[in-house]
C-alpha cells in the first residue's frame, strides 16, 4: 500500500505523523512524497487558530482534487473538535478523533502495530534520508483552562508516557543516527503529574542523560508556572540545549488573568531572571497573542512594553481568533480584526529585531551545528542548513552536503532577510570528517 502524510500545525503532530510512517513501513508499506501516487493518505489537523482550521480544510479538500481514489483519513484536533465538517469532504473515508490515533495505522492497514525492534527501524532509514532532529512526545493533553485554547478541548486530561518507553525510543533513536531528541507535549512541564509526582520532567531529563548517549536534548515549549528557579540546575549538563520556549501570551497583568494563564509580569520577569542567571545566554522564545477579547490600546502598549523589555531571542505572534467551545469565545469586546492586524505586525517587528539583536550577539563565535537538510547547491558546493545549540538558524555552502551531522562552526554574519546566520563549518581534516 503507498501511503502519503501530511501534517499541519505543532511538532507533536508532526512528530506523531513522524511515528506512524515509522509504523507503516515496518508492515511493509510505501510513504510517497506525491499524494498522486497514493492509495491512502492521512492528514493530521490543527484547530490552534480558525486559520489553521481553515487550513486544514482546505488541505484535505485539495488532496482530494489531487488524487480522488485515495482514501483520505482525517485526525488531529480540527478533526476532534469538528470532525462532521471533516466527514462530509469528498474522499473522506474516516475521521479518527485524538484519543484513538494510536491505532489509526491499524485501522488504515489491518495489520497490527508491533513494537519497535532496533534493525528494522534502521533498514528503514536509508543514510541518504537520516534525519538530525527527532521530536519525541512524551505527554498528551492538558489540565489546565487558558480561555483561548481549544487544545485542551481537542486534547483531553493530561498523561504521561511511562519514563521506560522514552528512553527505548531515545535509546533507538541515537542507534539510528539521530543527533538530537526534543521533548514534546501539550503540557510538558507536567510531566508525570498524572502519577502523582512532582518532579517528573526533572526526573525524566536526568534519566536521558545519563542512561542514553543522544548527543543533544532539546525540550519544547514549557508553561512559566511549571518551572522553579531549581530547574535551570539541569543546564549545567551541555548536552541539554540551551533554548527555553516560554510562551507568554500577554505582557498585561489583566489579559493575563483573563486569559486564566498562571503568571503574572512580576513572576515572569522573576523566572526569566532565574533562567539567564543559570544558563550563558539562553535563547529564550516565546508565543503571543494579540487582540484577546477585552485587550485595549492601554493594555496593549502595556504588553508591547513588558516583550520589549524581555528582551526575547525570537516570539512567535498569533492574532486571537474565536474558537468553538472556550470561554474566550463567549467573553465581550471583541477585538476588531484591523486592529489585531496592526497589534500583530507592530509585535512581529519587534520579534525580527530581538531575533536580530540575539543572533548578532553570537557573531564571531564557535557553536555546534546540527546540519539538517541541504536547500540547494552551488558551484560552491552545498547550501546546508541547520540550527545552534541555542537554535539559531544558520546557513553554510560547503562542498559537502553535512545533513544529520553536528559540527562546529563560525557563525561569521547575519542575513536579515532570510532571518538566519551565515557560518562556516569548522571541519579541518577528511579523518575528522569520517569519525
Ligand atoms: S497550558 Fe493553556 S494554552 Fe497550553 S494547552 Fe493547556 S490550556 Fe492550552
Amino acid at each position: 500500500m503507498r501511503i502519503h502524510l501530511r501534517t499541519l500545525g505543532c511538532r507533536l503532530n508532526q512528530r506523531e505523523i513522524e511515528t506512524m510512517a515509522r509504523h507503516f513501513r515496518r508492515q511493509g508499506h510505501e510513504i510517497v512524497d506525491d499524494p498522486a501516487l497514493a492509495d491512502q493518505i492521512v492528514v493530521n489537523t490543527c484547530a490552534v487558530t480558525e486559520d489553521a482550521s481553515r487550513a486544514s480544510r482546505r488541505l484535505v479538500r485539495g488532496l482530494n482534487r489531487e488524487n480522488a481514489a485515495a482514501q483520505i483519513t482525517v485526525t488531529g484536533c480540527y478533526a476532534q473538535i469538528a470532525p462532521d465538517q471533516i466527514a462530509v469532504i469528498p474522499g473522506v473515508a474516516r475521521v479518527v478523533d485524538n484519543g484513538t490515533k494510536d491505532q489509526l495505522v491499524t485501522t488504515i492497514t489491518g495489520q497490527t502495530v508491533e513494537p519497535f525492534d532496533l534493525e528494522p527501524i534502521t533498514r528503514d532509514t536509508p543514510t541518504h534520508l537520516a534525519r538530525t532532529r527527532a521530536f519525541v512526545k512524551v505527554q498528551d493533553g492538558c489540565d489546565n483552562a487558558c480561555t483561548f485554547c481549544v487544545t485542551t478541548i481537542a486534547r483531553g486530561a493530561g498523561r504521561s508516557r511511562d519514563l521506560s518507553d522514552v528512553l527505548g525510543e531515545i535509546h533507538l533513536l541515537t542507534a539510528m543516527g539521530y543527533q538530537e531528541a526534543v521533548l514534546t507535549g501539550v503540557h510538558l512541564g507536567s510531566y508525570g503529574q498524572d502519577r502523582g509526582e512532582h518532579d517528573g520532567l526533572v526526573m525524566l531529563v536526568k534519566a536521558i542523560l545519563a542512561e542514553t548517549d543522544i548527543p543533544r536534548l532539546r525540550l519544547s515549549s514549557l508553561e512559566p508556572w511549571d518551572l522553579t528557579p531549581d530547574f535551570f540546575e539541569l543546564w549545567s549538563n551541555p548536552r541539554l540545549c540551551p533554548h527555553l520556549h516560554l510562551p507568554l501570551q500577554s505582557g498585561c497583568d489583566a489579559t493575563l488573568k483573563r486569559m486564566l494563564r498562571k503568571t503574572t509580569q512580576a513572576q515572569f520577569r522573576a523566572l526569566m531572571q532565574a533562567a539567564r542567571s543559570a544558563i550563558s545566554d539562553p535563547c529564550i522564545t516565546s508565543d503571543v497573542i494579540v487582540g484577546f477579547p477585552g485587550e485595549t490600546d492601554e493594555e496593549f502598549a502595556i504588553s508591547a512594553t513588558y516583550i520589549g523589555e524581555m528582551d526575547f531571542a525570537g516570539m512567535h505572534v498569533f492574532r486571537y481568533s474565536k474558537r468553538p467551545g472556550t470561554a474566550a469565545a463567549r467573553m465581550r469586546n471583541h477585538v476588531p480584526e484591523d486592529v489585531k492586524k496592526a497589534r500583530s505586525e507592530t509585535l512581529i517587528a519587534l520579534a525580527a529585531e530581538q531575533e536580530r539583536r540575539y543572533a548578532e550577539r553570537h557573531l564571531h563565535t564557535e557553536r555546534p551545528v546540527a546540519w539538517e537538510h541541504v536547500s540547494g547547491a552551488t558551484q560552491d558546493g552545498f547550501v546546508n542548513v541547520g540550527y545552534t545549540d541555542n537554535y539559531i538558524r544558520v546557513t553554510a555552502l560547503h562542498p559537502r552536503a553535512l545533513t544529520g551531522h553536528v559540527l562546529p562552526a563560525r557563525l561569521t554574519d547575519y542575513d536579515p532577510v532570510k532571518q538566519m546566520v551565515r557560518a562556516i563549518p569548522l571541519i579541518e581534516t577528511e579523518s575528522e570528517w569520517t569519525t
